[in-house]
């Protein structure tokens, strides 16, 4: 496909490759939209087997960061940049102030923070060149607790939709991954009175979790087969797919890792199944929501109330979908697509 063709399909509004050849730098800025706000996007460093990837990650990545900050309700749209090439090469300080020098020429069209490749500590270099940098250290902080709020009250929800009531007391949660988000949000669901079934590749993590908790510890190929009332993604993305799907014995899926769906067919595999899924999006839009503060000027508790929100917009997502007979991860698209609408901005196309 042409990159205007993809621009025109995925509804981007602006894609900047950039090179700046004393550095050693090449990157790439996507900016999605700003019809709701500034684009906001992580700045990701690796290499990419070909400049195709690269680009086809930016854009993608940028068009999720709409959708995400248009379903939380935040005045914000969405952009991803990228660094092409080894983070631990030598002059990785260089690159990374070019790349903030091109970011600054958006003159706060598009705010970057870190992401995969890039830590809070690169943030204070970039911030050198550019204002428009966010996740410094010591500002909004460590985002996991606040996604892990931000899940548990999409469960809540889910589970009042579900079972009529959003006490989780009782339920067992299978959960995907005990890393920062994942720990905290089984720690969330432990003093729910929630019964946990934990797995990590990391087998100790899990083990130590289990035997804090008091709950249980499986191997990772297990965990998405065990009977358990909510299965919690919180490891990686593209765990819901054809393989998975027909194994899942639960009603609810919400967790925290993002594009859970390996497609967006997966959504409706788990409709068929009567799986009720809060949309990835949704569920962990609480890191952004954190991440925002610094931009905002939001204190930590207006932020931390409009997490809890999430649990409204989980049920609105769910009457969405009741309301046009579709599943939930449609729903969710069409509400972040029906505010960019309201704003004037056109999304693309599927
Ligand atoms: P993390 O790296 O701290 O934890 C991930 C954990 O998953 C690790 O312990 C890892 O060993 C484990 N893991 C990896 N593959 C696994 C597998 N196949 N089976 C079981 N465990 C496996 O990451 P995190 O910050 O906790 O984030 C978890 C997920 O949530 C990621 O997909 C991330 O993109 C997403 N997310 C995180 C935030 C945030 O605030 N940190 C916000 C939004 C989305």
């Amino acid at each position: 496909m042409s990159i205007f063709a993809a621009l025109r399909t995925l509804g981007h509004e602006q894609l900047l490759f950039c090179r700046d050849p004393a550095a050693g730098y090449e990157g790439i800025i996507a900016v999605h939209s700003t019809v709701l706000g500034p684009a906001v996007g992580g700045t990701r460093f690796r290499p990419y087997a070909s400049e195709e990837d690269a680009v086809r990650d930016a854009l993608r990545l940028a068009r999720g960061m709409t959708y995400k900050c248009a379903a939380a309700g935040l005045p914000l749209g969405g952009g991803k940049s990228v660094i092409i090439g080894d983070p631990s090469a030598p002059g990785r300080e260089a690159r990374l102030r070019a790349h903030a020098r091109f970011v600054d020429r958006l003159g706060g069209r598009y705010l970057t923070a870190e992401d995969v490749g890039t830590t809070p500590a690169d943030m204070l270099i970039m911030r050198e060149e550019t204002p428009h940098v966010a996740g410094l250290p010591g500002r909004s902080g460590n985002p996991s607790p606040v996604t892990a709020l931000g899940v548990f009250r999409a469960m809540q929800a889910a589970a009042r939709w579900r079972w009529g009531s959003d006490d989780l007391s009782g339920r067992t949660v299978a959960l995907q991954g005990c890393g920062s988000v994942g720990a905290s949000l089984a720690r969330r669901l432990h003093e729910a009175g929630a019964a946990l079934v934990v797995s990590d590749v990391v087998e100790e993590r899990a083990a130590a979790l289990a035997a804090e908790l008091g709950g249980r510890a499986v191997a990772p190929a297990e965990i998405h087969r065990q009977a358990a009332d909510i299965f919690a993604p919180c490891a990686l993305g593209a765990v819901l797919n054809d393989a998975t799907i027909p194994e899942l014995r639960v009603e609810i899926v919400a967790g925290a890792a993002n594009n859970q769906l390996l497609e967006p067919r997966d959504g409706d595999l788990l409709e068929e199944r009567g799986i009720l899924y809060v949309p990835d999006y949704i569920a962990n839009a609480g890191g952004v929501i954190n991440g925002s503060r610094e931009v905002l000027g939001w204190s930590e508790e207006a932020a931390a109330a409009r997490v809890r929100e999430l649990y409204d917009a989980t049920l609105r997502v769910f009457e969405l979908a009741r309301a046009q007979r579709v599943p939930p991860h449609i729903a969710a698209d069409r509400m972040a697509e029906e505010r960019l609408a309201a704003g004037g901005g056109e999304i693309g196309q599927r």
